[in-house]
């Protein structure tokens, strides 16, 4: 079996997530420890608490722009980000 990422698909979620945390957590400099390994758990812990938004990629940006505008995503999303913080700070993976 082949698990290949050529399908034209994308979940909008990535983006929002990862670019709320850039925002929130990265750039203003509160994590505990910021390093690849911690901000990819904290950003997969998220996902996987978020219901998957998915789009064509063709139609993908503007998608993912109009859904990043709506407050109460946007509220979800950080709720997610909090949690998931706590949680890899208080069990990094990282060695
Ligand atoms: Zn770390």
């Amino acid at each position: 079996m082949i698990f290949s990422r050529d399908l034209p698909i994308l979940n909008a979620m990535e983006p929002i997530v990862g670019n709320l945390f850039e925002d929130n957590y990265v750039k203003t400099g509160i994590l505990k420890c910021d390093c690849e390994k911690c901000r990819i758990d904290i950003i997969l812990l998220s996902l996987n608490h978020l219901s998957p938004h998915y789009t064509s990629s063709q139609a993908g940006e503007a998608y993912v722009k109009a859904l990043y505008l709506e407050p109460q995503l946007q509220s979800d999303v950080l709720r997610e980000l909090t949690k998931a913080v706590k949680v890899i700070e208080e069990r990094p993976n990282h060695t």
